[in-house]
């Protein structure tokens, strides 16, 4: 720890703006190394909004580390398989056999209710002596000599020698440093979690995550809570945001997207909450998101569509990355000297950037693959179904450890071309033909 830093209420050497899951475990990540951490978090009080979160190797890789993947497995549920098929016919595509890849990363693919992980950084933050305050709503940043500054909504300042902005999406931040727009999709989640009685005679599989593939649609289930409730996501593009609307992904537009699918999605449509829905937005990646000591982290560096299912375990790696290239060179500081964080920052921005830009292009491609209609549907359809259920070589890149330089990175998965697919004597349906373009073949995340 610094020792120029004062008690409580003091100068903290980092300001972590957002205690969403990025900046509470970017928070926590940092705190370890003994840095006196304060966060601030626009809200009344900390917690999540949504259901469940599907977290890869990666990430829980990264939760060992910490100690708390223990009480991640206590919270969450561990699924035997992920299962990808058709939401029009139910016919299976291709699956992963989530106990051999664990084996084969050496950690386990785990679905968590999304306030449970929250809460569980936000104890060990708790316990690691993390300055927590709500209520504080960062209007501006500032450079200052060896530092920056943020503003908040009432008028007053803080300041650090390192401030991370890990406040979202809508990231003020962003805005200031970077300036860029959100990109909508078109699409919107609806979400639900259940009790799991409420589902079991829909014809749903417990022990696996399933994601049913459609035109313009797809929907997704999984157990929560050791198997308690039922996580439904509910994914569509809406005609109203193709019509330009405003008002666009109303429940209306839920239940006709689903019309045309199989049994099992449309008995769960009608549970999905209808009080609030998400807009799928992402941004367009950028490659600077270092600026002086401000450092954007999680949503707010590098905002995906969630296709992938790697938005919070990113931002999770964002800390870990940041708060390892810490380590390695607190120890080159002279004794009570001061970490250097322009080290820290362009080592972080040179590793961070680019895989996070792989997994944002990615996810678009991947959400182009999974709403096809027509004869690229049945071109899809064959390249997963030719897919054997141990090749890995679509996930390698992704749930493999966590790069600290880029030399480590591992390299990317070639793309099968959908034109290179065998329809034999399919008949193509007389559908809308989507653009195909140059399409990732892989496996359901
Ligand atoms: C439908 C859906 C499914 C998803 N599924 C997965 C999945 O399975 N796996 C996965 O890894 N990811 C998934 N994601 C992505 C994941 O939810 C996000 O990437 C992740 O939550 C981002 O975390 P964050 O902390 O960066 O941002 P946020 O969660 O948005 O947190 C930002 C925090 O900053 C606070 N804040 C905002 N502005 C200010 C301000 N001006 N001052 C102070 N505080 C501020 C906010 O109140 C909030 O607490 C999914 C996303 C969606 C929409």
């Amino acid at each position: 720890m610094n020792p120029e830093s004062s008690p409580a209420g003091g100068r903290p050497d980092v300001i972590v703006v957002g205690g969403g899951i990025g900046g509470l475990s970017a928070a926590f990540a940092l705190a370890r190394q003994g840095l006196r951490v304060r966060v601030l978090e626009r809200a009344k009080e900390f917690g999540e909004v949504g259901a469940g979160l599907q977290i890869a190797p990666n990430c829980t890789r990264i939760l060992a580390e910490y100690g708390l993947l223990e009480e991640a497995r206590t919270l969450g549920v561990v699924p035997e398989n992920m299962v990808m098929r058709d939401a029009l016919d139910a016919r299976e595509l291709t699956r992963l056999d989530l106990r051999d890849l664990e084996r084969r990363y050496g950690f386990p693919y785990m679905v968590i209710h999304r306030s449970d992980l929250h809460g569980i950084f936000l104890r060990a933050c708790e316990r690691a002596g993390v300055e927590l305050l709500t209520d504080r709503t960062v209007v501006d940043y500032e450079h200052t000599d060896g530092g920056a500054r943020v503003r908040l909504e009432d008028g007053s300042t803080e300041e650090a020698p390192l401030v991370v902005a890990a406040d979202g999406l809508h990231s003020v931040a962003r805005r200031t440093l970077v300036g860029d727009d959100v990109v909508s999709s078109d699409y919107v989640a609806y979400r639900a979690a259940v009790p799991i009685e409420r589902v079991r005679d829909n014809g749903i599989a417990e022990k696996d995550v399933t994601v049913y593939v459609g035109p313009r649609c797809h929907f997704v289930q999984y157990a929560l809570r050791g198997g308690d409730m039922f996580n439904q996501v509910a994914v569509f593009q809406s005609p109203k945001a193709l019509a330009g609307r405003d008002d666009w992904g109303t429940p209306d537009e839920l239940d006709a997207a689903f019309g045309a699918t199989c049994d099992t999605v449309r008995k769960g449509i009608p549970l999905m909450w209808r009080d609030r829905w998400w807009q799928m937005l992402d941004r367009d990646p950028v490659e600077t998101w270092v600026h002086g000591r401000i450092a954007l982290l999680g949503d707010a560096a590098h905002p995906p569509l969630q296709y992938m299912a790697q938005g919070a375990i990113m931002a999770i790696e964002d800390g870990w990355v940041l708060a390892r290239h810490h380590a390695l060179r607190a120890g080159a500081a002279p004794a009570g000297g001061r970490p250097d964080w322009d080290a820290v920052l362009t080592a972080y921005e040179a590793v961070r950037v680019e895989h996070c830009r792989r997994v944002q292009t990615t996810a678009r491609a991947w959400g182009e693959l999974w709403h096809l209609d027509g004869e690229p549907r049945l071109r899809r359809n064959a390249i997963m179904r030719a897919r054997d259920t141990y090749d890995y070589s679509f996930t390698d890149w992704v749930y493999g450890p966590t790069a600290l330089t880029p030399d480590e990175e591992p390299p990317m998965f070639t793309p099968i071309p959908l034109s290179s697919a065998d329809i034999g004597e399919q008949e193509a349906e007389p559908e809308t033909e989507p653009e195909a373009g140059a399409l990732a073949g892989g496996h359901p995340r």
